[in-house]
Parts: C-alpha cells; structure tokens; sequence
C-alpha cells in the first residue's frame, strides 16, 4: 500500500470520493448538503497524486451518494471517482462525468428568467460552454456562471423553507 493512502484511514462501510480537484472537498461537502450529515468524514485535502499532481478526497462513513448528489460532484470535479466500500472493500467504482446539458440540478439566479416565473415556472436548464475552469450558460436567459457562483436546486429548496420558518414566527 502507498504511503498516500495509509495517511487517510480506511473505512468500514461508506463512500470514498476520491480524484477530486485540489481544494474542492469542502466546496463539494457544502453545495451538496453532505456537510451536514452526522456521520464520521475524514477529509484529505492537497493530497499529492501521481495522476493529477494534487488533489482532495473525501470518506464518509455509512453513507451511499444519491444519484443527485453524483450529478452535482460531476459539475463541481468531472475527475473525481466515487467507490463505495463495504467491509473494508471496494465494491463498486463510478467515474463521474459532466454532461453537456444540465437540467434541473442548477438553479438561475436571474430573476427575470422565465425559470423563475411565478406564473409558469419551468426547469432549470443550462449549457456546458467550458469544463475547466467551468462556465455554464442559461438556456432561457443567456446569464453565464461560474463555478462559485453556481446554487443547486436542492439547496435553494431548503433555504426557501428556512425563510418560511422565518416569516411564520
Ligand atoms: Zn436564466
């Protein structure tokens, strides 16, 4: 076993997001919600890899991704490569890939799109202009994003109920 990989301890059962762009772990935690699993994560983050020169792993404990949460990962790091592990083993790899066109998942902060019409609402679509670094463009409005300025759906969802909460007390 390398060097590499006995610094970050293996896990009993759980998810390894390995290959995933140096400095992006904490990123990805946040934007797709998994910071605020109770469970046990350990983070490597600057890790040195033969194949990409750096880059950032994350284990999570007794926790298997959604297939949501695999789409988002795919935006935020299209190299990162998701294991699932029982007993101390592999027993499924997934490479993530970034789609062309990404529906649903990215929310337009326009206010003026038609996205967020509150008449007609429609989906959420954007085109993939360029992965790295990453700009993605409305299909509706033409409003370019970067990276750090993308809110996925599932978290918009979530902030309009916290805002709810707010107004009702
Ligand atoms: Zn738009």
């Amino acid at each position: 076993m390398s060097e590499e990989k006995l610094k970050i301890e293996r896990i009993k059962k759980g998810t390894v997001i390995d290959h995933v762009e140096s400095g992006y772990a904490l990123t990805i935690l946040n934007l797709t919600g998994l910071d605020e699993s109770p469970n046990l994560m350990t983070i490597g983050v600057n890790v040195n890899s033969k194949k990409f020169g750096k880059k950032d792993i994350i284990k999570i404990e007794n926790v298997f991704l959604t297939e949501v949460q695999m789409q988002q990962i795919s935006i935020l790091s299209p190299n990162a490569t998701i294991s699932l592990i029982e007993d101390y083993k592999v027993i499924e790899k997934k490479r993530v890939k970034l789609p062309k066109i990404i529906k649903k998942l990215i929310v337009c902060t326009n206010r003026t799109c038609i996205t967020n019409s509150r008449e007609e609402p429609i989906d959420y679509e954007f085109n993939v202009l360029q992965e790295k670094p990453l700009r993605i463009q409305c299909v509706y409005c033409d409003r370019i994003y970067r990276l750090d300025e993308i809110i996925f759906a599932t978290k918009r969802k979530k902030e309009n109920k916290f805002l709810k909460q707010i107004i009702e007390l």
